[in-house]
């Protein structure tokens, strides 16, 4: 089968790869209906993470189960599935908590199971995937495809900074997870959304997805500007979809003492000094996003055609132009970039 290995910085190629096989009596095989390059793609692509070999990528994922194994229960073939970035049980202490990212029992999708691909084994099936009632029309598969991810990680995002009705939630960053995170912000009741942009497709797609402001400026400005909005007191509610010294440090100074900030952008070299966090009485919740504890709910929403987050995905194509979607991305050309096996 055709999947996509990242060779080196800037080398992504498509070729044959081995078909992924039942390894476990808890695995499930997937046929992927769709998948996509992922924000965190780049950060091996620009060389930020060091590469030991070919890496087989991909770790977002919406598709049919064609396979399952001896100890599935709960997932059968021909079901339509969506599951999230890390496998996990759903049972143990920690998922019952809702941090499935963190279950005891975890597995990384993308070392164990790449998306990038026409297959894809998926471990602790029961657990990590979550099957539609009924085959889903053909228009509503990127926005499944989104809640494997981006959706789920800027949920969690305006979750973690405590979004809700009478808040005013800031975004900082303007990727698919920034975007989604006011979508999430919108959904969950806030009454005002700060969408932090200096992209005007992107103000676009976040004015429809339910923001109220727009501040294209960034650092001291940025916060500066934050704090005019907000009668000099900061937004209660800030989320963080970045994962840049700056960016962070943007989101902790816009957040009114008191108030939280989720942040969800995977963090590179950010460094926190105690004496600059301890006089801020803000709040700190983020991490990977535990997006399984929140998958059904928003699989629903996106069913019902409550929203519509697959619009996030602004190019699509073939599995074999993958080279052409990381560039495409690189270059901020596309928000995302979805691909079709
Ligand atoms: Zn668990």
């Amino acid at each position: 089968m055709r999947g996509v290995v990242m060779h080196a910085p800037g080398d992504v190629r498509v070729e044959d790869v081995e078909e992924p096989q039942i390894l476990k009596p808890t695995d499930a095989i997937i046929r992927l209906s769709a998948t996509c390059i992922c924000g965190s793609d780049l950060w091996p692509y620009r060389g930020a993470d060091h590469l030991s070999g070919p890496l087989h990528m991909g770790h977002e994922y919406a598709g049919i189960v064609e396979e399952i194994g001896a100890g599935v229960s709960l997932i059968r073939p021909g079901q339509f599935v969506v599951g999230s970035f890390f496998a996990s049980d759903n049972t143990c202490e920690i998922c019952r908590a809702g941090y499935h990212t963190s279950c005891i029992h975890r597995e990384v999708l993308g070392t164990s199971g790449a998306a990038q691909a026409e297959r894809m084994r998926v471990p602790l099936a029961d657990g990590t995937l979550v099957a539609t009632p009924d085959a889903p029309s053909d228009v509503l598969i990127p926005s499944y495809l989104a809640a494997s991810d981006v959706l789920g990680t800027g949920w969690f995002g305006a979750v973690a900074a405590e979004a809700g009705p009478g808040k005013t939630v800031a975004v900082v960053g303007d990727g698919a997870v920034g975007l989604l995170a006011v979508l999430a912000a919108k959904q969950l009741g806030a009454e005002r959304i700060i969408a932090m942009s200096r992209h005007q497709p992107r103000q676009q797609l976040a004015l429809e997805f339910g923001a109220t402001d727009i501040v294209a400026e960034r650092g001291d400005e940025g916060v500066a500007k934050i704090k005019d909005l907000t009668d000099g007191l900061g937004a209660h509610s800030v989320v963080e979809a970045v994962g840049t010294q700056e960016s962070m440090m943007q989101a902790i100074r816009s957040t009114r003492p008191g108030g939280h900030v989720g942040f969800v952008g995977v963090l590179h070299g950010v460094e926190l000094r105690g004496d600059d966090i301890f006089m801020t009485h803000v709040h700190l919740h983020g991490g990977p996003a535990p997006v399984r504890r929140f998958l059904p709910q928003l699989m629903d929403l996106i069913r019902n055609r409550t929203i519509d987050p697959g619009r996030v995905f602004d190019l699509a194509l073939p599995l074999d132009q993958a080279a052409e979607g990381y560039r495409a991305m690189d270059e901020r050309r596309a928000i995302k970039v979805l691909l079709r096996p």
